[in-house]
């Protein structure tokens, strides 16, 4: 009985141990259970984050790279579906075969290193269509527990969109470049100090620098001396309170000529509202500084002009009252008064022309100036405005040559104009020699020219081009001796051009002038 009940302990041992031993194997199987789908989880979430990526990404194995792994991403951008899983990439997408793609895949599974690309394009045929997109992708060797290499992975982002647009942001910089090259106006763009960063092909051209010189010499160099104190105290004014810059200049040419300008300068401002550049335009005005300065003179002109003949009319007025208040007595009988009236008709016609020629000017600034043609003997009207002028001015003496004759089709009164200023012109020059030769010639078969010559004080070479200009005298002390305005020739240009005719002179300073216009003859069928 001893025996059997130790038998018995044993076993009930031995049963204890193995439900431990069953209890222990449970516990395993449950913490393996756990660890399976703790990894199960992982897998999940990996392949969740592989597929939910907005990042393209495929994986693709062996020699022939097909494709193990392809997320939704880079289906859509193949433009293909779920069944892409086990087929060779360059199968599947055959266009990229020219493109160097399997090369590229090629070397990565040969070699191991990874290969890197940015804004790469590829075409692909999307929906039949091909179409250029823009990649930046990473292709990253695969390998296995042994570290052998099994596959590439394919990371890459769609960056067709932002591509696209640094392109065109690169095209319109271009264009834009362009555009402000091609502007006359003289563009720079500078930093917050006034430090010149760019600026553009006007600048060049005036200055006859080069892009690097103009960046580099400090652009106050190019302003006229008398000019330099002023702007250097705007333009420190404008660094320091951001105010803009807006003032006339001269700057210096290639020539070494002084030009001048208006310069306008403005600041770019950043966010927090600190001056981040400076954007500058200077715009030649020279011409307009020099009409300035001619319409002055001719004002001042026009007043002295305008004084000068109502004074006397005024004090010949007074005499001849007086003259007249005394006739009655005998001391002022042999007093006549017609050579003051003559002296009061010749200021009344300078008043009279002065006041026409300004009539002129403005109509044909307005576009008003408007001809009467009617067809008529040029040789006959020439000779009548002589023995008018003749007739009213003794002392001039006008010989006429009629080498050619014919009719005109013009406005008389207007041509009548010209004839009158080219021959008062040719007196009135002529200071020491009273004689103008007219001559009325054929100068081809369609044309009739009218030359006027004088032996006066001549005009120099390089004033010849500005005798038509508005205003235009040519400048010295002789203002006061010659009366006029700078008016007439401006006129008698103007109405010559507009019957299709033109005018020519030729001079020598100090020997005497020669006018000549042209005039359509009138053809006679
Ligand atoms: P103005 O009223 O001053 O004579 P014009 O327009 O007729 O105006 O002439 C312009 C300028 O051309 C004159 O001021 C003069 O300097 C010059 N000029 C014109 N004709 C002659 C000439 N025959 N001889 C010399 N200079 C002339």
């Amino acid at each position: 009985m001893m025996k059997q009940d130790l038998r018995i302990k044993e076993l009930e041992q031995e049963l204890a141990k193995r439900e431990e031993e069953i209890e222990q194997l449970k516990n395993r199987n449950y913490a393996l259970a756990d660890s399976i789908s703790g990894l199960k989880d992982e897998v999940y979430k990996y392949e969740e984050l592989v597929h939910s990526s907005k990042s393209l990404i495929a994986i693709f194995m062996g020699e022939d790279h097909v494709i193990d792994i392809a997320n939704e991403s880079i289906r859509e951008v193949w433009g293909k579906g779920h069944d892409v899983i086990g087929k060779p990439l360059l199968e599947l997408l055959p266009e990229l075969k020219s493109q160097g793609i399997k090369e590229l895949l090629d070397q990565v599974y040969q070699t191991g290193i990874a290969y890197h690309a940015d804004e790469l394009p590829i075409e692909l045929v999307i929906d039949g269509k091909p179409e250029i997109r823009y990649f930046d992708f990473t292709y990253q060797p695969q390998k296995n527990i042994d570290g052998e290499i099994i596959g590439v992975a394919d990371i890459a982002t769609d960056v067709t969109k932002q591509t696209l647009l640094n392109k065109k942001i690169k095209k319109n910089g271009k264009e834009f470049r362009e555009l402000v090259n091609f502007m006359p106006h003289k563009i720079t763009h500078s930093d917050p100090e006034g430090n010149t960063l760019y600026c553009n092909q006007s600048w060049l051209d005036y200055t006859g620098k080069t892009e690097e010189q103009f960046i580099e010499e400090p652009w106050t160099s190019l302003i006229h001396p008398e000019d330099k104190a002023e702007t250097e105290k705007m333009v420190g004014k404008s660094l320091g309170d951001g105010s803009e810059i807006d003032l006339e200049v001269r700057l210096l040419d290639y020539n070494g000529e002084y030009k001048w300008h208006l310069c306008r300068a403005t600041c770019v401002k950043d966010e927090e509202g600190n001056i981040s550049s400076w954007i500058s335009s200077s715009t030649e005005i020279q011409k307009l500084k020099e009409e300035e300065e001619l319409k002055e003179g001719f004002l001042k002109l026009v007043s002295h002009e305008l004084k000068t003949p109502v004074t006397s009319i005024k004090g010949y007025v007074q005499l001849l009252l007086s003259i007249l208040s005394k006739e009655s007595s005998e001391v002022n009988k042999s007093v006549s008064v017609k050579p003051y009236l003559n002296r009061i008709e010749t200021q009344v016609e300078r008043l009279i022309r002065l006041i026409s020629e300004m009539l002129d000017l403005s109509r044909i600034e307005q576009n008003e100036l408007k001809l009467k043609p009617e067809t008529f003997n040029i040789n006959q009207h020439v000779e009548e405005i002589i023995e008018d002028i003749t007739f009213s001015n003794k002392e001039i003496q006008i010989k006429l040559d009629n080498h050619f004759e014919c009719d005109v089709s013009a406005d008389k009164d207007r041509i009548g104009q010209v004839i009158i200023n080219f021959i008062t012109n040719a007196y009135k020059y002529s200071p020491e020699d009273n004689r103008v030769d007219v001559k009325i010639w054929k100068c081809d078969d369609e044309f009739v020219a009218i030359t006027v010559l004088d032996h006066g004080i001549g005009i120099n070479q390089n004033e010849i081009h500005q005798i038509f200009k508005k205003f235009y005298r040519v400048p010295g002390d002789r203002d006061e001796t010659y009366a006029g305005f700078g008016i007439g020739l401006f006129l008698s240009n103007n109405i010559i051009e507009r019957h299709n005719g033109k005018i020519n002179v030729k001079s020598e300073f100090g020997k005497g002038s020669e006018f000549t216009f042209t005039l359509p003859i009138k053809q006679t069928n």
